[in-house]
């Protein structure tokens, strides 16, 4: 068992746990399309690398500087329905008018081997994962944009989406919004380092969890046998 200075994950991020020992938690990103979360996920990605992203699969068009395999998987309606017949996906969900999802298997192999997965999906996908066989790992956060004014600024600013395309997600955004109640945490993203440094925060306290440090009990164990030994 690591003590609390240790940087167990190897990345130079204190966990307080060892990677050997911890569970990975899914960490999952979720907001009306423009309040930041791809960014926020970005920083998060660039703190810690021992983080493994979901690459989702997606049959929308790649925007500029989108590649495929990083940023998303960019896939045919056809192959989309295969591997959710398959019973490929831990998610699925029809957003924007195309298919989008997270292939299970990267996301088991991470956090089998104690890695963190962080998600950018919608709130029918926090819902699935939720509800799937991994919910015992879910920390689930919701970022809110600091008003709709300053939404509908940044969608545009992003300036990688045609205008019929920003006023289709502007219509939706309130969707979006009003599945908060359902997220573990919630941010407002007004000043971008002040809400990074809040998620870096609540990432840190989870892994401290109980619940993600299944070396705690042999560790106690190992307390209990040297307290006896001291025992007159
Ligand atoms: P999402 O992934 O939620 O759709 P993005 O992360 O792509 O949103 O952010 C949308 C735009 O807003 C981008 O141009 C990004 O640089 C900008 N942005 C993100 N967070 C902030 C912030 N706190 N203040 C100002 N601009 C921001
Ligand atoms: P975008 O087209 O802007 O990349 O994403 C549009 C919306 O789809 C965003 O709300 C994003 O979080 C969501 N999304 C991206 N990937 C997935 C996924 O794998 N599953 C689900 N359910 N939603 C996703």
């Amino acid at each position: 068992m690591a003590s609390n200075s240790d940087t167990g994950n190897g990345s130079g991020v204190d966990t307080g746990i060892d990677t050997g020992t911890r569970r990975g938690l899914l960490i999952i990103l979720s907001s009306p399309s423009g309040a930041g979360k791809s960014t926020l996920a970005r920083r998060l990605m660039a703190w810690d690398p021992s983080l493994s992203f979901s690459v989702s699969a997606t049959t929308r068009v790649p925007r500029p500087g989108e590649e495929d395999g990083v940023h998303y998987h960019f896939i045919s309606e056809a192959a989309f329905r295969q591997q959710v017949a398959d019973g490929a996906m831990l998610e699925h969900a029809h957003v924007f008018g195309h298919f989008y999802g997270s292939p299970e298997a990267p996301v088991r192999a991470a956090i089998d081997a104690g890695r963190d997965v962080l998600f950018d999906v919608d709130w029918q996908g926090a819902e699935q994962i939720k509800h799937s066989a991994l919910r015992d790992h879910v920390l689930s956060v919701f970022v809110l944009p600091p008003s709709i004014a300053e939404l509908r600024r940044r969608l545009v600013s992003r300036a990688q989406d045609a205008a019929d395309v920003i006023a289709g997600r502007m219509q939706k955004s309130w969707d979006e919004i009003s599945h908060w109640h359902g997220y573990d945490y919630v941010l407002v993203n007004d000043d971008l380092d002040t809400t990074f440094a809040r998620l870096k925060t609540i990432v840190a306290a989870e892994r401290l969890r109980q619940a993600q440090q299944p070396g705690l009990v042999p560790f106690i164990r190992q307390l209990q046998a040297e307290f006896e030994e001291e025992r007159p």
